[in-house]
């Protein structure tokens, strides 16, 4: 049986979409779930996921997204919810498969989704 653990951690930020958009202010809920069996009682450590998740946070929080060199060019240049779930799951990726080698059953997909004021704006999801 598949299921599903949901790790939810705030990031607050400011960005600007617009070369002439005043910069403005969020605090987005990044909510990332990750699918797999269960292994004695686990999809993976909550406690692990939680870390993981605030240690990719951590370079983004109080910043100003469009000059933060931690985000890849294209994110930077235009830091949308999509494109910072994109970065997200891609930051996520490689330390899940690197916990997937070594604990299987793996995990089945990881999904990030950006949420502001109970709204999704933003959603990525890999299957791996
Ligand atoms: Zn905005």
């Amino acid at each position: 049986m598949k299921l599903e653990l949901v790790v939810t951690l705030a990031l607050e930020a400011t960005h600007s979409l617009e070369e002439r958009e005043k910069p403005h202010s969020h605090r987005w809920d990044i909510q990332v779930g990750l699918k797999g069996d269960l292994e004695r009682g686990r999809v993976v450590s909550l406690t692990h996921a939680q870390e993981l998740l605030s240690s990719i946070l951590k370079p983004l929080q109080n910043t100003f997204l469009n000059n933060n060199d931690y985000l890849d060019y294209d994110t930077r240049a235009c830091p949308t919810c999509e494109n910072i779930a994109l970065f997200l799951l891609n930051r996520l990726k490689e330390p899940l498969n690197q916990l997937n080698s070594k604990n299987p059953p793996a995990l089945s997909f990881i999904q990030v989704g950006i949420w502001d004021k109970g709204v999704q704006l933003g959603f990525a999801r890999l299957s791996l």
